[in-house]
């Protein structure tokens, strides 16, 4: 545990064996938020005095099943701790979305996936940074400051859970929960050389996520191999009464096998345009020739309507986000701006407290569905929507799985792109897609560029097919070791 942390199983193994406290464990996170952090801000909120709670409660429970010789009936997380996206309630804890406008909300419940974990045993040690409303490509949106890469602190960590991508990638805390809408799990981990999974729309509870684009919106980690997703996607996936898109699908075993024979890797060529960084053109290349080594066929494939793909998210996902944020009003949650009539709360509180993206978006979404308007722009686009979701049906009918970047570029400078708004919507060119059509994506960390920042390489799969994605980034892993490296501390 010098930098970084074993996997999630390691410290399973290890906690039951009685090698390492979960007392331990939490110590040396508090430790590492208290040398790091101030640097990396990585965290909105760390809650000490009730981690060290838990992990006392958790050791005492270790150490009664290993005098009963237990452990293994014990719940598979006992005494993990993990960190949370600040876009997902946990009772008790601050919740802000990166915003003004939920300062000093505490939400009274706690989100399914998060209540899932700690049912298994894990242990919330704090809520991390995010853009205002997971609205960002680079964590530079939060009303609370900017997160940092590890890797080098001048540059972003991604966004919009580059707070978790940062608290993970930067041996904070083992694993942690992020959101993904339109790339927001995958293009931070890419950023930060850790492995992101977001699921399948519906395969995660969205109860008690704070909401961006309905539509879109999935619950994902961060974490820093393809097996520890895999441990905590079968804990947290399942259908959740409180959400009625949740998926009635049981929790499948997601822990992976090693055998890439057959598997069939479709590369879309609108993927693999001029403009993308050329390390990260040659990190995908041999990352590859290595998924050929094990056994992989790889094969171009086309998903003809991709370069719709942008103009689309950007109507949809402002849309459904001007409908959800509309609760924002100073009277059911969090802050309110003094003023002398409802409306003027109303107005004072959301001019405010919102900040400029966020004020964007809403307006971009109010404008596309108001009245006349409605049709040509909303209903428009989730028409070109369903045809981006039939590209991915017809690829599927080929391939067992798609490769891409996961970006254009590596992690770009604090400030280089906020000046310029499609700039930083251009950073999610290759993952929205996975979005608009609910299909799994998964981030894995595939090399470095020049100046030693982490390249990721992203594999999609068909409906519900995070086994099979999971097995292939868990098999590349096994002949790899890009995922193992760490930033220096
Ligand atoms: N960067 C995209 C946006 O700003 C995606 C964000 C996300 O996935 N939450 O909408």
């Amino acid at each position: 545990m010098d930098n970084g942390f074993p996997s999630l199983p390691a410290l399973q193994t290890a906690l039951r064996k009685g090698d390492l406290s979960s007392a331990e464990l939490v110590e040396t996170c508090l430790r590492r938020i208290e040398e790091r952090d101030e640097i990396l801000h990585a965290f909105l909120w760390v809650d000490a005095d009730g981690a060290r709670r838990a992990a006392r409660a958790a050791d005492a429970r270790l150490e009664e099943a290993r005098r009963a010789g237990e452990t293994e009936t014990l719940p598979p997380l006992l005494g993990i701790p993990l960190a949370v996206k600040d876009v997902l309630a946990v009772e008790g804890m601050p919740a802000t979305a990166g915003s003004r406008i939920l300062e000093g909300f505490v939400p009274p419940y706690t989100a399914t996936a998060v209540a899932r974990l700690q049912r298994a045993g894990a242990i919330v040690l704090g809520k991390t940074n995010t853009d205002e409303f997971a609205m960002g490509s680079s964590t530079e949106n939060s009303a609370y400051g900017v997160t940092r890469n590890p890797w080098n602190p001048a540059h972003v960590p991604g966004g919009s859970s580059g707070g978790s991508a940062a608290a993970v990638a930067g041996g904070l805390v083992p694993a942690a929960l992020g959101t993904d809408t339109g790339g927001s799990v995958r293009q931070p981990a890419s950023y930060c050389g850790i492995t992101g999974l977001k699921p399948t729309y519906g395969r995660v509870s969205r109860y008690g996520l704070i909401a961006y684009g309905s539509s879109l919106d999935t619950v994902g980690v961060l974490t820093r191999s393809a097996e520890d997703a895999a441990l905590l996607l079968s804990l947290m996936a399942g259908r959740d009464r409180r959400d009625a898109t949740s998926a009635a699908l049981p929790a499948p075993d997601f822990i992976p096998q090693d055998d890439l024979r057959g598997l069939r890797i479709g590369l879309p060529r609108e993927y693999f345009i001029e403009g993308i960084q050329a390390e990260v053109r040659e990190a995908i290349e041999a990352a590859l020739d290595v998924f050929v080594s094990l056994g992989a066929e790889v094969l171009p494939v086309s998903l003809p309507h991709t370069e719709y793909a942008l103009p689309v998210y950007y109507l949809i996902a402002p849309a459904e986000a001007s409908a959800n944020l509309a609760r924002f009003d100073g009277v059911r949650y969090g802050a309110r701006e003094p003023a002398d009539t409802m409306w003027e709360v109303f107005t004072r509180t959301r001019g405010a407290r919102f900040g400029a993206e966020v004020k964007r978006r809403i307006m971009l979404g109010t404008y596309a569905l108001s009245a006349g308007y409605y049709d040509a722009y909303y209903g428009q686009a989730q028409k070109v929507r369903t045809l981006i979701r039939r590209d991915f049906e017809a690829a599927f009918e080929k391939v067992d799985l798609l490769a891409s970047p996961v970006a254009p570029t590596t992690a770009f400078r604090i400030g280089e792109h906020t000046a310029d708004p499609l700039a930083m919507y251009l950073e999610d060119i290759f993952t929205i897609t996975a979005n608009l059509a609910g299909v799994p994506g998964l981030s894995v960390p595939v090399g470095f560029d020049g100046q030693g920042l982490p390249v990721g390489m992203q594999l999609m799969g068909p409906p519900f097919g995070e086994a099979s994605l999971l097995r292939a980034a868990h098999t590349y892993q096994g002949a790899t070791d890009w995922h193992r490296r760490l930033p220096k501390s």
